[in-house]
């Protein structure tokens, strides 16, 4: 017997027709590529989002074409969410920070249609589009009068010229819920980038658990600034809990620097940020150098890659914001657990809960986990035992666009297939998951493994050290040794043997100390803000360990 309510598709026009009826007047701040700050709200972002879905039908497009767009987070990209997905296209956000080469395999790959860049972007748009033979327009996202004269490129076109005049009265179509609304492609590391391929279904369900107390806990007395950028797994999902929830959004546009993050905080009285932790580096710096606190923000998600204990330390005991440490991944819309205490874990003394912060946290429900080993079979959730983590989901992806890779689901003893995240993990009897390596980066000394972060962890608690990383090197009777690469502070100094006695007074055992530090410059990072270890392993090519 099947159920008798109503049969209504999840569908992401949905979402922005409630944010219009029901919180229409909840405000959209930009900061725009232009400088200025822009004022819109959600009754003017559905009205041109419609416009955007008229301009899309005038282009004789069909139901999950492409369109790509290469935009730091703002209204006009908010527009084009719910333009393009709602009208039954596929939204492609591409990362600019991507090579060029490898931004135009992509949309060759995606077959992008049309693609919206924001005007900072031109010299990119100006180096890829010849290479780009399915794009048959350019929009940049700005004023008929800002579009650039003799720029080169074929087909191009203002946003405002293109969608601006149209009628804003538009039906949303209904379709399967199921079909395809936006694709992210990671960034390729290993071999050609892999897209993941989202459906209106798994965003809707992703936004409600997103918006759950115990993960972002959003309200319509939120005013929530996603520094973590729209071009990238949609901003962690932020744009469409949003709309669901009615909070007020604050965009930061390019300008990505402390100063910039912290003046926008204040002046639009943030009280809930969204950032990983390289963005977050800079923003305390800037505070740490001028003295300045927070007045209205209480809470921010870090994730991306792990949140050092020292930042955790900073946002709560100085700043008085609580920190919600955050694990997922592009296949996984993003979000896959989220760090928040139970209550039972309120009395415990500060150390022990910085401790527990540090953990990646529990799963949202909707994501399943599990550990095993080698053998595939699974780990006990005791906080010790470490192995290869495995997901499933509604939001997890079931296979790449185009099928590039194969199959990538590992199937248990009842046939359900499991997502291999590639990180190594444990999982203690709270449910809490504590992400300890990417499997590729484990150091294997003497038959044992040892944690990269937890080494680099250690390494940037240190005042001088402004970054770390920590790899394995080759060694004739341990297999591996772990050192650490270390770039200090501007002005601040550290010598190897202080920051290798900085390692005697924490909580690691003698044989995990690394053998070595190497002060270099800069770290070489990648398009999402993460250490590009396989570049870094390249660059120290022929370094030795100073006792082989
Ligand atoms: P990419 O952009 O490199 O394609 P993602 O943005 O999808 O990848 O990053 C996913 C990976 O980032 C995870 O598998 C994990 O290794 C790492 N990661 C994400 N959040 C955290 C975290 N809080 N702590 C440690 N590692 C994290």
């Amino acid at each position: 017997m099947l159920g008798l309510m109503q049969d209504q598709p999840l569908l992401i026009s949905s979402l922005i027709e409630f944010a219009e009826r029901h919180n229409g007047d909840g405000e959209i701040v930009s900061r725009r590529v232009e400088g200025d700050i822009h004022r819109s709200d959600w009754r003017t972002i559905a009205s041109r989002a419609r416009q955007v879905a008229n301009a899309l039908d005038n282009e004789q497009l069909l139901f999950s074409d492409r369109i790509a767009t290469l935009a730091w987070n703002g209204y006009r990209h908010l527009e084009l969410y719910y333009g393009v997905s709602g009208s039954g296209r596929v939204l492609h956000t591409i990362n600019p920070r991507l090579h060029p080469d490898q931004i135009a395999w992509i949309a060759n790959h995606a077959e992008d249609q049309i693609l919206c860049f924001d005007l900072s972007f031109l010299p990119l748009v100006q180096a890829v589009h010849a290479k780009c033979p399915t794009v048959r327009k350019w929009i940049a996202l700005c004023d008929a009068d800002k579009l650039p004269a003799d720029s080169g490129i074929p087909n191009l076109v203002s946003y405002e010229t293109w969608m601006g005049k149209l009628s804003d009265r538009y039906d949303w179509p209904r379709f399967d819920e199921n079909s395809a609304s936006s694709m992210c492609y990671t960034s390729g590391t290993t071999g050609n980038p892999k897209a993941a391929l989202y459906s209106h279904r798994s965003t809707l369900l992703h936004a409600y658990a997103a918006a759950l107390p115990d993960v972002m806990d959003l309200s319509a007395r939120d005013s929530v600034l996603p520094v973590v950028p729209m071009f990238h797994v949609n901003a962690w999902g932020i744009p469409y809990s949003a709309a669901l929830t009615g909070c007020k959004l604050v965009f930061p546009g390019p300008a990505l620097d402390g100063k910039s993050v912290y003046d926008l905080i204040e002046s639009e009285h943030v009280t809930f940020a969204a950032g990983v932790p390289t963005v977050w580096q800079m923003l305390l710096g800037h505070m740490q150098s001028q003295d300045l606190k927070f007045s209205t923000l209480n809470r921010t998600v870090i994730g991306g890659s792990a949140c050092p204990p020292a930042m955790i330390d900073a946002f709560q005991q100085k700043y008085k914001v609580d920190v919600l440490h955050a694990w997922g991944m592009t296949e996984m819309s993003p979000l896959g657990t989220l760090c928040t205490l139970k209550n039972k874990h309120l009395a415990l003394p500060p150390a022990q809960q910085t401790a527990l912060r540090l953990k990646q946290g529990r799963a949202i429900f909707g994501v399943d986990m599990k550990i095993v080993d080698g053998d595939g079979h699974e780990l006990p959730w005791n906080g010790q035992a470490s192995g290869d983590l495995l997901v499933k989901g509604p939001w997890v992806v079931a296979e790449y666009f185009k099928g590039e890779g194969g199959d990538p689901l590992v199937p248990d003893a009842q046939g359900r297939g499991w997502f291999p995240t590639g990180d190594v993990a444990t999982i203690d009897a709270d449910g809490f998951l504590q992400i300890t390596d990417r499997s590729k980066d484990v150091i294997k000394s003497g038959g044992e493994w040892i944690s990269s972060i937890d080494i680099e962890n250690i390494a940037v608690a240190h005042p001088a050290v402004a970054m770390a990383a920590c790899i394995g090197v080759a060694h004739p009777k341990w297999d591996e040794r772990p050192i650490v690469i270390v770039v200090k502070k501007p002005g601040a100094e550290v010598t190897r043997d202080e920051l290798l006695a900085f390692y005697g007074n924490k909580t690691v055992a003698k044989w995990q100390v690394p053998d070595d530090v190497v002060f270099v410059e800069a770290i070489p990072l990648g398009a999402t803000g993460k250490i590009l270890k396989t570049r870094l392993r390249e660059q120290l090519r022929d370094y030795k360990l100073p006792e082989c």
